[in-house]
């Protein structure tokens, strides 16, 4: 009887659903739906509309419906990497080609979906307690440039397997990207399982889009990945935000620690996409009896250092100074290969360099400032506490990502406390704290500020709790 009445639903849905009108508008206006879309819509109002009557359909469907939208989400991404890669580099012409693929094609496998929701119960002489993990209904998401769609899709799994459905206002310089991987899915979606719309995107996106989106009654629930102004703009707004907001990743390497692991560490994460990752490696402090040959092992490993002048000379073109006295980040450097950073310092770099690097100050403009590009400034300290000292500081208090080189645990107490950070990762690159080469799962939002931490499907879900009174424990 029951397997009757969900395919009878499921049946009628997927017709309304074909028709192009899953459900009626609640509030009395004529709602923006054209048909063949997918999901594309050109204001947060009738995105929100979309995704509500597709919140409808979705939250009385079985969990293998949450699963196969999870799964085509995540199969897209894959099979169609390196189109996708590519055209998220023409649009925003940041970052590199081979990790905008693996992005794509290796980390969204590590983002996990329906599997992760598991009934928590209580079984005891007065019955069975359950903790069920139900969904908010429709979530805005506001996803930054530097990860247009893995940060899209990446929301996008962990939100449907929670049973979700969500309107996005991407960067407007990856909107493209955007629109047209919320078209894929959701064309793919519709076919398999006859709902359209459980990704909207608003497009074009604008900062009023945006405000809309913050605004919009349809919104449960609020999840912003960006730089301080949006995180600032997140944390006033009425609605409940979470919130993934801006880092600046320092590294300490310590006289124990194993300097070939270290450099080559500092490289891959410092080099990844350019170092556009918000938990990339930004900074480096290394105490003295070891800081030559740190330098001398990042210098085999792909890097090319940089003398004091070239480094001054690349510092006058990715700094400028505003109105206020202070220098301010030039976004035109960020994302930038760094043999392009080698010719604003006025050399040729090698083929196949991953950064640049060279020796600074503690107070340089590269080692204050999130710079998201692969030139990493290296600070020689006296010893480890000074380290962790100037690390934290460097860190602005954002309690974001760290990094550590050493071999002594007590260190590694030390600085975990000291640090006070979201990710911490011992002895490895930063993408080690996202499950790449280290333990765990994956997330492009890290939600500091409002510390859920490494976003997961549990993040988008309400718990429920149902208490059986005296029965249902079977041993
Ligand atoms: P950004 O702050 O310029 O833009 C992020 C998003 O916010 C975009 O969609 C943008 O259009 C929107 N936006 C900006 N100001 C806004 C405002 N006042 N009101 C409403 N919307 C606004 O950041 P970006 O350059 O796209 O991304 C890089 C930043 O994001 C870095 O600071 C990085 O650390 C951070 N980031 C954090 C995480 C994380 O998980 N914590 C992940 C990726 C990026």
């Amino acid at each position: 009887m029951q397997m009757t009445e969900d395919l009878i639903r499921s049946v009628v849905q997927q017709v309304l659903s074909q028709m192009g009108n899953g459900d009626a508008p609640t509030n009395g206006t004529t709602r923006v739906r054209p048909s063949g879309t997918f999901g594309v819509y050109p204001t947060a109002d009738a995105a929100v509309q979309a995704a509500e009557a597709a919140f409808r359909a979705f939250r009385v469907r079985p969990l293998e419906d949450r699963r196969k939208a999870v799964e085509i989400i995540r199969n897209i991404c894959v099979e169609q990497a390196e189109e996708l890669g590519r055209m998220e580099l023409e649009e925003t012409k940041i970052g590199r080609l081979d990790h905008k693929i693996i992005k794509l094609k290796v980390a969204l496998t590590k983002v996990p979906g329906v599997e992760y929701l598991r009934t928590e119960n209580v079984s005891g002489d007065d019955g069975l307690t359950l903790t069920d993990f139900a969904p908010f209904g429709v979530i805005g998401a506001i996803t930054p440039v530097t990860h247009s769609l893995p940060t899209l899709a990446g929301n996008a799994i962990n939100m449907l397997a929670a049973g979700n459905t969500v309107v996005v206002n991407a960067h407007p310089s990856g909107a493209k990207v955007a629109a047209e991987g919320v078209r894929r899915f959701n064309k793919a979606i519709a076919q398999a399982i006859g709902i359209d719309d459980l990704i909207t995107i608003i497009d074009p996106p604008t900062l009023e889009s945006a405000a809309a989106l913050f605004d919009h009654k349809g919104v449960r629930l609020l999840v912003v990945t960006g730089g301080p102004a949006v995180a600032r703009a997140a944390l006033a707004s009425k609605r409940r935000a979470i919130v993934a907001g801006p880092g600046n990743p320092p590294v300490v390497v310590d006289a124990t620690a194993c300097l070939e692991n270290a450099a080559k560490s500092i490289i891959e994460g410092g080099s990844f996409d350019n170092n556009l990752l918000c938990i990339g490696e930004k900074q480096v402090f290394a105490v003295a009896d070891i800081f030559d040959k740190l330098m001398d092992a990042v210098g085999r490993h792909g890097g090319f250092r940089l003398n004091p002048q070239q480094i001054d000379t690349l510092t006058k073109v990715a700094f400028k100074p505003g109105d206020d006295g202070a220098l301010h980040l030039n976004k035109d450097l960020v994302g930038l290969d760094a043999a392009v950073l080698g010719k604003y310092a006025g050399v040729e770099v090698p083929k196949g360099t991953q950064i640049v690097f060279g020796e600074t100050g503690a107070d340089h403009p590269y080692v204050e400032n999130e710079q998201m590009m692969p030139f990493i400034p290296f600070v020689r300290v006296p010893n480890v506490d000074r380290a962790i000292e100037l690390a934290k500081k460097s860190e602005h208090g954002y309690g974001h990502t760290a990094m550590l080189h050493s071999r002594d645990t007590s260190v590694m107490s030390k600085m975990g406390k000291a640090m006070d950070c979201t990710v911490f990762v011992v002895n490895g690159p930063s993408s080690a704290g996202l499950g790449l080469g280290g333990e765990g799962v994956l997330s492009f939002s890290i939600a500091g500020p409002t510390g859920e931490g490494v976003t997961t499907p549990l993040t988008f879900c309400r718990q429920r709790r149902t208490a059986i009174v005296g029965g249902m424990r079977f041993v």
